[in-house]
């Protein structure tokens, strides 16, 4: 037999099929040590073939299989090339993706524990022997035992009994359970009507994919858990993607509780070889429901029923290492494959989703209700500008403080958000709430203090950093924002006695930090969450009655075209924590600019207001998902190299440039706006492009060869630093 080897190896120079020979019991999928070149390396067998049109004498033979299993399902095997394809990068790298890193690294296994057992006459014990006595009594009472455990408890009674034929041993595969302690109360709910007839018309539209468009608190997760239990029912598979941020203790007992042993959720708390175990039950077949966060798109389920993913909006579904896979991609891949539904959920989904539904593309199920009709919590918008005139320098306005002091006087819980992201680099004048940005693009300008001057990422324009208000003439500008430290020292002394937990980067590192503080604070165990981005996301905490957003506005001026549908997304997911039990819960939002539509959207729950304003903007900027923003990136540590590799690489893309013109509606070369990470240097391409056509020769005029620099290519990049 003969078969066809894809070696692991990230090169597109051994990016190809080999051929070796092999013995019986190799399968497709299977993981292969092979001779390769002068060494020995590992191969994915890609296909068996009964011949080779090779020369016999120069075909060399599998070394041996690495795993006694397929590790690569024939499903994956399959899609292996399509990924390679749309991402154009070395079919190595994505079968990578099917497996857990640990495996490749060889650093976990599986583990096997010895269990003892009753099996033969207990009357042939010595009455004298009383230690051998008390082990068979215990094993009486407690059923299979692990022998560890014996053993520490009972000395050496053990061995005798195994040797009389009372009690026997095996040895047996064990997998570690990462829940053990998790213990979940099974919350199952009677769907409402509403959620009834979402979840039949997302089973019975013809259509692959169906956006579930449903107000926050309106009921999408029963929806979700629902669709996946009925097609667990029909003996098939079901992967729940959820950002990682969303897998919380409460999510975790109650998936635990819901499905037991037949999840599989994946998150970055487990150990490597918790992990490991997991993906293997996923892969046996005993586990048939993969939850986790992007990765688990690639989890190795067979006859998948149905995938969701939850929050589709949210920016962690792109990859940011290569492959640059968008998580929707991949998915929709596997539901085609499989024939099964594609449920995207979202309260605010991104405006290419929605423009897809919109066009007839996806299926679109609303849900405009919370649950039981609880109402949405009120909102109050407060202008910050006239509480700076005013002469109130702190962070909380006085609505916010009486609101607050309420709150906490009737044993709520609140919530204070900060709208840190791009703040400290964007300049806005705290008497008018100008904003300076770019004459070109129309996008927040980004403050370069090294140079001292204000940039636009997205076309290099550099600008006089100013030094007076050009819209009211005032000179308190500002770019240097409050962080949630200083928010909750100010807190601290306006409320002594109130317990205060901050939530955002520096507090959230170690392998459950994000865990432990959602965790206290659901627990009661504080009054106040102060915090950054992270306190937006899916959380349900029924005694949360009030929000405080503290600078609403901020995110606005991120210098990216998506920063109006962010903001819009932010305040909207996190106001969506407030009043989600019986109490009525509220808002307030600061602002210094309270007029702004996107702000009036948010607060009137207007999500598709805030869409047709938002298409139409985009439409006549000629901005994604009208078209579409490509970057070449070119990084390495050799500085003279790099500018080589730039040189070669802007050589080849002007070739394309000059034969598509009519497709650029953007072509340039520059500085990528952080010039150096971790002492790499960054260079740039930038193209803004309609229509695909250009496409595949941009990916093309990318590939260059140098020992120290990588080159990529990122589509609609999420970040533009
Ligand atoms: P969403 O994901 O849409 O924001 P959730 O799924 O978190 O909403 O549901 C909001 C709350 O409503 C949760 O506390 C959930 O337990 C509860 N809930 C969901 N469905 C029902 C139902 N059919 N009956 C009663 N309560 C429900
Ligand atoms: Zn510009």
């Amino acid at each position: 037999m003969y078969c066809e080897v894809i070696v692991d190896v990230a090169h597109s120079d051994v990016d190809k099929i080999f051929d070796y020979a092999c013995d019986d019991g190799i399968v497709a999928g299977m993981r292969v040590a092979v001779p390769f070149g002068n060494r020995v390396t590992t191969g994915f067998v890609m296909r068996l073939k009964p011949e080779t049109d090779l020369p016999k004498e120069k075909v060399k033979r599998v070394l041996r299989a690495e795993d006694d299993f397929p590790a690569v399902n024939a499903e994956c095997l399959a899609l292996t090339e399509k990924i390679a394809a749309r991402y154009r990068c070395p079919k190595a790298l994505v079968l990578r993706l099917f497996l857990p890193s640990e495996m490749r690294t060889g650093k976990v296994g599986e583990v096997y524990r010895t269990f003892a057992r009753i099996s033969g006459d207990v009357s042939l014990i010595s009455p004298r022997a009383k230690s051998q006595r008390a082990l068979v009594e215990f094993l009486a009472e407690n059923g299979e035992t692990d022998t560890a455990l014996l053993n520490r408890k009972f000395g050496g009674a053990l061995k005798p009994l195994v040797e009389k034929g009372v009690v026997t041993i095996e040895k047996r595969r064990v997998f570690r359970d990462p829940y053990r302690g998790v213990a979940g109360e099974v919350s199952e709910h009677r769907l409402t009507e509403e959620q009834n007839c979402a979840v039949v018309s997302i089973e019975e539209t013809d259509k692959t994919v169906t956006l579930l468009h449903g107000v926050t608190g309106s009921g999408k997760t029963e929806i979700y858990l629902t669709l996946i239990a009925r097609q667990l029912a029909l003996g098939k598979t079901a992967i729940f993607l959820v950002p990682e941020i969303s897998l919380t203790p409460q999510m975790l007992s109650q998936l635990r509780a819901r499905f037991g042993a037949s999840a599989a959720i994946l998150h970055s708390g487990l150990s490597a070889g918790e992990r490991f175990d997991e993906w293997r039950r996923l892969r046996e077949g005993t586990a048939r429901i993969a939850i986790g966060a992007r990765s688990a798109v690639f989890a190795p389920v067979e006859n998948i029923g149905m995938i969701v993913i939850d929050e589709e909006h949210d920016g962690s579904y792109s990859s940011e290492t290569s492959p640059r896979y968008n998580t929707f991609d991949i998915a929709l891949l596997r539901a085609k494959y499989n024939g099964c539904k594609l449920v995207l959920g979202s309260a605010t989904p991104s405006v290419e989703t929605y423009r897809r539904a919109q066009q007839g593309e996806f299926s679109l199920v609303t849900l405009r209700n919370r649950i039981n009709r609880r109402p949405m919590p009120d909102v109050t918008i407060v202008d910050m500008r006239r509480e700076v005139r005013r002469g109130n320098p702190s962070p909380f306005s006085n609505a916010l403080r009486e609101k607050l002091t309420a709150c906490l006087n009737s044993g709520n819980q609140a919530i204070l958000f900060l709208n840190r992201r791009g703040y400290s680099q964007t300049v806005i004048c705290r008497d008018c709430g100008y904003v300076a940005k770019c004459e070109h693009c129309d996008v927040a300008l980004t403050y370069h203090s090294e140079e001292d001057c204000l940039k636009c990422h997205y076309c290099g324009t550099k600008y006089h950093m100013l030094s007076a208000c050009p819209s009211c003439g005032g000179t308190h500008l500002s770019y240097v924002g409050t962080g949630t430290q200083k928010v909750v020292g100010e807190l601290k002394k306006l409320y002594p006695s109130a317990r205060i937990l901050r939530m955002d980067n520096d507090t959230t590192s170690g392998k459950e930090g994000h865990l432990n503080i959602l965790k206290q604070f659901s627990e009661r165990k504080a009054d106040i969450l102060v915090g950054t981005q992270m306190v937006a996301k899916g959380h349900d905490f029924p005694l949360v009655t009030l929000v405080g957003i503290l600078d609403a506005d901020m995110s606005l001026h991120f210098p990216d075209y998506r920063s109006r549908e962010r903001t819009f997304q932010l305040i909207t997911q996190v106001a969506g924590r407030s009043g989600r039990a019986q109490e009525r819960g509220e808002v307030v939002l600061q602002t210094y600019d309270p007029e702004n539509f996107i702000l009036r959207f948010a607060c009137d729950y207007d999500y598709e207001g805030f869409y047709d304003y938002e298409v139409n903007l985009r439409a006549a900027t000629a901005f994604p998902p009208f078209a579409k923003i490509v970057r070449v990136m070119v990084t390495g540590t050799d500085e003279r190299e790099a500018i080589d590799c730039l040189k070669e690489v802007y050589t080849n893309l002007e070739a394309v440039y000059a034969k598509y013109s009519d497709d650029f509606l953007f072509f340039h070369k520059m500085h990528a706006p952080i010039k150096r990470i971790q002492n790499k240097f960054r260079y740039q391409v930038l193209m803004r492009i309609t229509g695909g056509r250009p496409l595949k020769e941009i990916y093309a005029a990318a590939e260059a060869h140098y020992k120290n620099t990588l080159v990529y290519v990122e589509e609609n990049p999420s970040n533009l630093s």
